[in-house]
């Protein structure tokens, strides 16, 4: 079945170099060019044609890229791609609870948008498989690998994919201190242009929303100078 991508893009000339790219690999791209009108075709499209994902730009003329997303994840849980102009949206993309699982920096080349765009479809895909569960039992973590999810204390955790990724990476070696250099390696594989302040960010808002489950435990270790762990025994 095809699967529809949106783009939310005022920018006629960058909407159609998206869409191309997209078409040549095998999606159906659907474009609005206003944050109303990407939330309406989200809410009214039928599941066929529901889109996949959203490629949102941050600066839209009517509402910008993060109250879009904002309000559309009242609703919707399909995975959102930011396209982004400037260094200071990257901070509130990473920093906040906006709920991005990506973001690409103007200009990007289309191709490589597409291909972050598989990948975040890919992590999300019910592969049918068996769960690969598995638990951190002095921290209560539970991964299952095949929803891309992950429980703390038995409650879900909404993470963007970057912060999934850190938090499983940091609950498969328990008590083990990883520098950023090696977090950075693991979770963000696909963006060698990553900084330390990505990975402190992110550690961060995961911090955040752990609070928010137990407001008592703070299972992500510092180790200054050195890196970050979780919490052993
Ligand atoms: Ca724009």
């Amino acid at each position: 079945m095809p699967v529809t991508i949106l783009i939310v893009e005022d920018e006629l000339a960058i909407a159609d170099s998206i869409a191309y790219a997209l078409r040549t690999d095998g999606f159906v791209p659907r474009h609005v060019s206003l944050g109303a009108q990407a939330l309406q075709a989200m809410r009214e499209s039928d599941p066929a044609t529901l889109p996949a994902l959203v490629v949102l730009d941050v600066g839209l003329p009517d509402m910008n890229g993060f109250e879009v997303c904002r309000q559309l994840r009242q609703f919707c849980n399909a995975p959102v791609i930011f396209l982004t102009a400037r260094s200071d949206e990257i901070d509130r993309i990473v920093g906040l609870e906006i709920g991005a699982d990506d973001y690409v920096t103007k200009p990007f080349s289309p191709r490589e948008l597409v291909a972050r765009i598989r990948v975040v479809l890919r992590r999300l895909a019910p592969p049918g498989a068996a769960t690969a569960a598995f638990s951190v039992p002095a921290a209560r973590f539970e991964i299952r690998e095949a929803e891309a999810r992950i429980l703390y204390r038995a409650q879900a955790l909404e993470l963007t994919r970057y912060e999934y990724l850190l938090l499983k990476a940091l609950c498969e070696r328990p008590g083990h201190v990883l520098s950023r250099a090696q977090l950075m390696d693991r979770v963000w594989a696909d963006a060698p242009d990553t900084l330390d302040r990505t990975v402190d960010a992110h550690v961060r808002s995961l911090r955040a929303k752990l609070r928010l489950v137990d407001p008592a435990d703070d299972p992500i270790q510092t180790h200054r100078g050195m890196g970050y762990s979780l919490a052993g025994t």
